[in-house]
């Protein structure tokens, strides 16, 4: 931990504080900071001094500034800070639900799922409905989905139902079916798709009106749970996204009683959710939750071919996926949340679906301006002739590194190898003049934003593959890529002035990590532990010294 005065720092620095005990603001010295500038360069610091607002005060080059009036001094020991890191889309209490159900990340074939199930539902005999979440039928030897029958044959009494890693499907048992009163005769919805048990899309819709909704302790459980390992992953900001009203409650009542340490900028649910919450809200307690936005879809996801796509999947020439809304009803149900002062997040994976809300969000950047910043959620496979069309609308492009290195193999089938020149194409947005925000979408993938940096350098995985990176031309720098998962989140939630960076006037948010990232390869940056956590200037979270391998100052 960062220790107080008294340890080892120079003598001189804790003489004046001692003797100007009545201030009480707190310099944090010896570190070795880093930030990226406005413009995505990698910034250093020595010293970071802090008002007993918990914002900052000053930042300094210099590791032991003399300064006339202080309280505290923290003696960094050399240790790498970081300004605190924001997730630009995340799904809080689905992320804190997923890691107390069933987890399915990483299932290697269909057996080890049912294992994994048949092991789950022995520990957890009283609970009525079994819930997973995270398979996903591509890491599979089979890459077939599930069905109702296989999960009959581990869990057949009770209702069960498994979540595809995508969050765009989900496989019910038989129990399940029947709780919703599905059977193999019923059809699918406009949207969706049912196959064997597989709901996809607005399909899914069938099974999740049975489930029985989470208890409010339950939530409240789920959002400590969700916190406490967004903070350990040196997460104090996220666009919260596809916020519920139920979610909503939940943030404000732990709010109320203190207990948000994540800053969550939400995004409503559609919308109806306008019915409940009618107008963006101001920041509350202490700048800790806000709703900003309205989040929409314009369609699904590619890996259950649900992504919207101008010409038809490679692997299946039979469709183009799922368009969710016609041109007119988009931007009727845009311009309905702008008119309300939100502003629109749209999630848009395939290139037709991004097409279609640039061309909405045009509109309405004429009608109420570019500074509304239009998000699109994911921009993952976009025609390379729209990507110019992004800044001058003042439309931010909200991305997720680890989705490039995770579906790179999938967007090669599912597309072909000529389709993809706009995909996951970072540099070229940037390039292109539009804002960059970085994101994870926990839990679809870990909230752990170090692979995510290191994808972005390197567009590799964990393990360096592929050698040189996929489609390289897109890397970015770690001063872009920095700035994409600090300032440029900030931006996309209109918090940029209260966040992302450690400026004076902005909350001293900051994290304390093992490693310094300008001078580790992407490898060793993707397995940066996060050693302490800070929000508003207090410690929220430590890492178990037990477990800690800090890399001590030089
Ligand atoms: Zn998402």
């Amino acid at each position: 931990m960062l220790s107080p005065c008294h340890a080892q720092v120079s003598p001189s620095i804790c003489n004046s504080a001692a003797r100007l005990a009545a201030w009480s603001d707190t310099l944090i010295g010896n570190i070795n900071g880093i930030q990226a500038s406005a413009d995505g360069r990698i910034e250093h610091f020595g010293s970071l001094l802090i008002g007993d607002d918990g914002r900052v005060k000053q930042v300094m080059a210099n590791r032991n500034p003399r300064l006339s009036r202080f309280d505290h001094m923290i003696n960094g020991e050399g240790r790498t800070m970081l300004p605190g890191l924001i997730d630009a889309h995340g799904h809080v209490t689905d992320f804190g639900f997923a890691a107390l159900h069933l987890n399915l990340v990483g299932t290697s074939s269909l057996d080890d799922l049912k294992q994994r199930l048949r092991t789950y539902a022995a520990a957890h005999p009283d609970a009525r409905w079994v819930i997973g979440f995270g398979w996903n039928q591509e890491l599979w030897p089979e890459k077939r989905f599930p069905t109702s029958a296989d999960l009959d044959a581990v869990v057949p009494d009770r209702p069960v139902v498994l979540e595809r890693v995508d969050g765009h499907g989900l496989v019910a048992n038989g129990a399940a079916m029947k709780a919703a009163g599905v059977t193999a005769d019923t059809s699918s919805p406009p949207g969706g798709r049912i196959d064997n048990g597989f709901f996809v899309d607005a399909a899914r819709g069938l099974i999740d009106k049975a489930v029985p909704p989470p208890t409010p302790a339950e939530l409240d459980l789920a959002l400590a749970k969700a916190q406490e390992i967004l903070l350990g992953f040196g997460v104090t900001g996220v666009g919260s996204m596809s916020t519920s009203v139920v979610d909503w409650e939940t943030f404000r009542r732990a709010g109320e009683v203190g207990r948000l340490n994540v800053r969550l900028m939400s995004y409503l649910l559609g919308a109806d959710s306008m019915k409940a919450v009618p107008e963006p809200t101001p920041w509350l307690y202490g700048d800790r939750l806000r709703a900003v936005g309205i989040k929409l879809f314009a369609d699904g996801a590619l890996g259950s071919r649900g992504a919207w796509l101008k010409r038809p999947y490679a692997d299946k020439p039979d469709t183009r996926g799922l368009q969710f809304h016609s041109d007119a009803e988009m931007l009727s149900l845009a311009d309905t949340a702008a008119a309300h002062g939100f502003q629109i997040a749209t999630h848009a994976i395939g290139d037709a679906a991004n097409a279609q809300i640039i061309s909405v969000y045009e509109r309405l950047s004429k009608k109420y301006g570019r500074d509304r910043r239009w998000r699109i959620e994911h921009f993952q496979i976009v025609d390379p002739v729209d990507i110019p069309r992004l800044a001058p609308a003042g439309i931010i492009a909200s991305m997720q590194p680890t989705h490039q290195t995770s579906d790179r193999l999938m967007a090669e089938k599912r597309l072909g190898p000529n389709r993809l020149a706009g995909a996951y194409a970072w540099q070229t947005v940037l390039k292109s003049g539009a804002k960059l925000a970085f994101g994870s979408d926990f839990p679809v993938e870990s909230p752990n934003p170090f692979p995510g940096l290191s994808a972005a350098v390197s567009r590799q995985d964990l393990n360096g593959e592929p050698p040189g990176g996929w489609v390289p031309s897109e890397r970015l720098t770690l001063g872009q890529a920095l700035h994409a998962f600090t300032r440029g989140a900030a931006y996309a939630g209109f918090a940029e002035q209260k966040i992302g960076a450690l400026e004076p006037g902005k909350w001293a948010d900051f994290i304390i990590v093992d490693r310094d990232p300008t001078k580790v390869d992407a490898q060793s940056l993707a397995r940066t532990l996060v050693l302490e956590t800070w929000v508003a200037g207090k410690r929220v979270w430590s890492r178990a010294p037990s477990a800690s391998r800090p890399e001590r100052g030089k």
